[in-house]
């Protein structure tokens, strides 16, 4: 049975700072993901930290903290059937260096770090995600 999901999409400083966002959210509605909520922020070095936890004891950690906390970003809920599946495959993979023709990734990403955005990879972890930056009242129906 096919059942609605959400997932959070961030688009990433690097991307913000090429101008990528009316592209990467054209690509998103053209895929026939619904934007439920949607804001630009930058985050601070402990809320970026707060955010990646799970990779707190990443040789990457301290990088990709103060990457995502260098300029704004865009944050959105998604909804679709296979939200989470959906959009990671959209996305393309973690290194642009793998990444497929027609991806996200495969488009905008300059590094396995700056790599353009992020989606989230569970139902657990989307709603964690999803949760750090929204709260109830700020997603469309
Ligand atoms: P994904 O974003 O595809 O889910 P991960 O959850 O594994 O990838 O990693 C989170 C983020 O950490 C990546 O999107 C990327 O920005 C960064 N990252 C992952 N692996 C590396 C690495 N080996 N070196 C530097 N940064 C990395
Ligand atoms: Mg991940």
């Amino acid at each position: 049975m096919k059942t609605l999901q959400r997932t959070l999409s961030i688009i990433k400083p690097d991307a913000v700072e090429k101008g990528a966002e009316g592209d990467i959210i054209s690509t998103l509605l053209n895929n026939k993901f619904r934007i439920l909520g949607i804001k630009m922020l930058q985050l601070n070095k402990s809320q970026a930290e707060g955010f990646y936890a799970v990779h707190s004891s990443k040789p990457f950690f301290n990088s990709l903290t103060d990457f995502m906390a260098s300029g704004p970003i865009v944050v959105m809920c998604l909804e679709k059937e296979n939200a989470i599946a959906d959009y990671r495959k959209l996305m393309g993979a973690t290194n642009p260096a793998n990444a497929e023709e027609g991806t996200i990734r495969k488009k905008w990403a300059e590094s396995i770090e700056k790599n353009a955005v992020h989606g989230s990879d569970a139902d657990d972890t989307a709603r964690f995600e999803l949760s750090y930056f929204f709260a109830g009242y700020e997603l469309a129906k």
